[in-house]
């Protein structure tokens, strides 16, 4: 049985991951539009070839070749609505993750601040919860739709129904390799309230000549703005780590 024109026999994967490792994949699919992974799933089937979805490949090792087809999900779009006080900010699983957090600081919706500049897509962020300087997903987390691989119904699951806990999700657990991720939404406020648990961010907040007492931090909250907030994450993560897309590496 032959494969649909598009799809890219024996492709190289060594540029899809942030490792950079050689490796191919036996087919790779890029899926631009929700409603074409239907047909690539079912194809698949009938090839009787195991399928992989694949992000921004920053949380994947290809140690050999993979010997199915490699779903890379291309689905972008941001969209929002009010809900009270809150905006409802939905993005396509393919949407870039820091570039997202960006968007939502520039359009004044707050809440990702602390996640800056953790590599990869906004649809494998829920898989395991990502968290980072005093914030994880979850916090911020309202829903998303995913496709259930099986049945090839959308469904849709609350923060709740994520099951989600350190770094875990039942992405990892019940629906592990079941389900693809379409889009997320997120529960993002109007007002910003830092959070500056995390040690390392504090200082750097400090340095930065936000706060010179370390007594006072709790009354100078205020005077933070979330652009600092984010600026501080990225400066601290930059100094920490190379940037994958430079140096592989996998955080
Ligand atoms: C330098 C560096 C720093 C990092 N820092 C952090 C950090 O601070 N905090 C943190 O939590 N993580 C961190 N990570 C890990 C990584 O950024 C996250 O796991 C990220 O969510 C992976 O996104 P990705 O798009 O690259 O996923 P991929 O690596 O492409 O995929 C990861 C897993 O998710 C699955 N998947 C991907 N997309 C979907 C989808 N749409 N539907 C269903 N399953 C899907 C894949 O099959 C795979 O199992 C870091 C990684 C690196 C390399």
């Amino acid at each position: 049985m032959s494969a649909p024109a598009h799809w890219r026999a024996n492709a190289d994967l060594a540029g899809l991951t942030t490792l950079a490792l050689p490796a191919r994949a036996r087919w790779l699919v890029r899926v631009e539009q929700e409603d074409e992974l239907p047909g690539v799933l079912a194809h698949a089937s009938r090839m009787d070839l195991p399928v992989m979805v694949l992000g921004g490949g920053s949380n994947v090792l290809f140690a050999r070749d993979y010997p199915g087809v490699v779903i890379v999900m291309d689905l972008m779009g941001v969209q929002a609505c009010a809900d009270g006080k809150d905006m409802l900010v939905t993005a396509a699983a393919g949407e870039n993750w820091h570039q997202f957090v960006e968007y939502t600081l520039s359009r004044g919706w707050f809440g990702l601040e602390n996640l800056a500049l953790i590599p990869g897509r906004v649809g494998a962020a829920p898989v395991q919860n990502i968290g980072a300087y005093g914030v994880e997903l979850a916090q911020r987390f309202h829903s998303l739709r995913y496709l259930d691989r099986d049945g090839g119904q959308v469904e849709t699951l609350t923060a709740e129904q994520c099951e989600f806990a350190y770094r875990d999700s039942i992405f990892k657990n019940r629906l592990r390799d079941k389900a693809i991720i379409l889009s997320c939404t997120f529960r993002l406020s109007q007002q910003f309230t830092p959070v500056l648990t995390y040690p390392a961010l504090r200082n750097a907040l400090q340095v930065a000549g936000l706060d010179s007492d370390n007594s006072s931090i709790a009354e100078s909250h205020e005077e933070i703005s979330a652009q600092q907030v984010f600026d501080a994450v990225c400066a601290v993560r930059r100094s920490k780590l190379p940037d994958p897309t430079v140096l592989g590496n996998a955080g």
